[in-house]
């Protein structure tokens, strides 16, 4: 009996009762009723979800196949563009490059990964756009434990990085920033928004919808544009915005959402390009370095790419004993993400202070970057860190350098 067999249309209209699929591959038994066959519980924004937690505990009672699995399967990335072609010349290849990284990225490493590019709720465009995304998301997805919004402007670049999730077990909002700019510089830049991961669960519909409620959306959208912007000094724009406003939730004395929150800063949870680009051809040739080492023969052997966790443990193993473990400004260790804040690659307007092509040639060196490090197993580079040719490699490369 398949999955849309004869039997098993649900029936419509019947808000109790058997509206239910047949059970795939098994005896034909109806599967237990879920949260889904509530004609009340809603996908918008404008219709709060409560009971969440037991609603998503109860799906996946009735889907013991898909519970558990590890950090694997817990993890569902979600990132989007518009609907409508980008303005800007050239503007959808680049977008496309951004979302081949994000898929090898989850390739490798066994996340899964939601591209949207509908506008869910028209009236929060731009960057409030996520929010009614994720909470599609996390009630079409209630096996992902974790939400993991990534900007479509930010690249992964380095493909051997895993999130460190049992560090944030006692989260539910992981974003990268800074405590002490956020609770005593009062910066609306002391965190960034543009990558962050999320809960699936009740207090994270909750948060959301207290974040929305600063939003476009909002009849207080206008009141908040103005406290937003008497709030931070340095924010020069009094429109309200998702990052104000998340730094702003967290600001307020009694703040209910402050102890849920992780401000990342140990590592580049998310980085910004200008303090990175210029750096990565030097990091590629530290890396090389390190596998040319005596005894790293090991880190050197051709595999096949779903080897890569394996291999990517062994290398970040080696990293110390090369000098690169260090991360940030000072250190050489790959940066996990670089966000391309500002650059703007599809409208094109870009942040007036970055000159020239500087947004563009930083885009080609980050995406060259990371696309090397997958090439590898299928036995390329780029010829160099701004072309779009590719060379084979050798066998036993880096020991061997490449020749063409
Ligand atoms: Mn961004």
């Amino acid at each position: 009996e398949g999955y849309y067999g004869d039997g098993a249309v649900p029936s419509s209209g019947s808000g109790s009762g058997s509206s239910s699929v047949g059970a795939a591959g098994g005896g034909g038994g109806a599967a237990a009723h879920t949260f889904y066959d509530d004609p009340a519980l809603a996908y918008t924004v404008d219709r709060p979800i409560t009971g969440w937690d037991e609603k998503r505990a109860g799906w996946l009672r009735a889907h013991p196949e898909f519970a558990g699995g590890g950090e694997k399967g817990r993890v569902l990335m979600v990132s989007g563009s518009q609907p409508t072609p980008c303005r800007s010349p050239g503007g959808d290849h680049t977008l496309m490059r951004l979302l081949k990284n994000k898929a090898d990225y989850c390739r490798l490493h066994g996340v899964q990964l939601l591209y949207n590019m509908a506008l869910l709720r028209p009236s929060m465009d731009r960057y409030w756009a996520k929010i009614p995304v994720i909470r599609a998301a996390m009630v079409a997805h209630p096996e992902a434990e974790w939400v993991w919004w990534v900007d479509s402007d930010a690249v992964l670049t380095d493909m051997d990085f895993r999130l460190p999730l049992r560090r944030y077990r006692a989260h539910n909002l992981v974003v990268h920033g800074w405590p002490s700019l956020v609770f005593e510089a009062s910066s609306w830049t002391s965190l960034n928004a543009g990558v962050f991961l999320i809960r699936n669960c009740q207090w994270s519909l909750d948060f959301m919808d207290a974040w929305a409620a600063m939003g476009p959306d909002s009849p207080d959208y206008q009141h908040w544009g103005a406290v937003l912007k008497s709030t931070f000094k340095d924010k020069v724009f009094d429109e309200s915005d998702d990052q104000s406003a998340l730094v702003y939730m967290l600001l307020q004395e009694g703040s209910r959402w402050r102890d849920k929150v992780f401000l990342e800063s140990g590592y580049y949870f998310e980085g910004y390009w200008m303090e990175i680009v210029g750096r990565l051809a030097n990091m590629t040739e530290r890396y090389e370095a390190m596998e040319r080492r005596p005894g790293a023969a090991a880190l050197r052997r051709r595999h096949a790419e779903r080897e890569h966790a394996e291999y990517a443990v062994a290398r970040n193993a080696a990293l110390g004993g090369a000098g690169l473990a260090e991360t940030g400004v000072h250190g050489w260790r790959r940066p996990f993400v670089t966000h391309f804040t500002g650059c703007q690659p599809c409208s094109g307007q870009r942040n007036e202070h970055y000159s020239g092509d500087s947004c563009d040639q930083g885009m080609r060196r980050a995406l060259n970057f990371a696309d090397d490090q997958v090439l590898r197993a299928y036995g390329f580079r780029h010829a160099s860190s701004l072309s779009d040719d590719v060379q084979p490699l050798p066998f036993d490369y880096p020991a061997k350098a490449v020749t063409s």
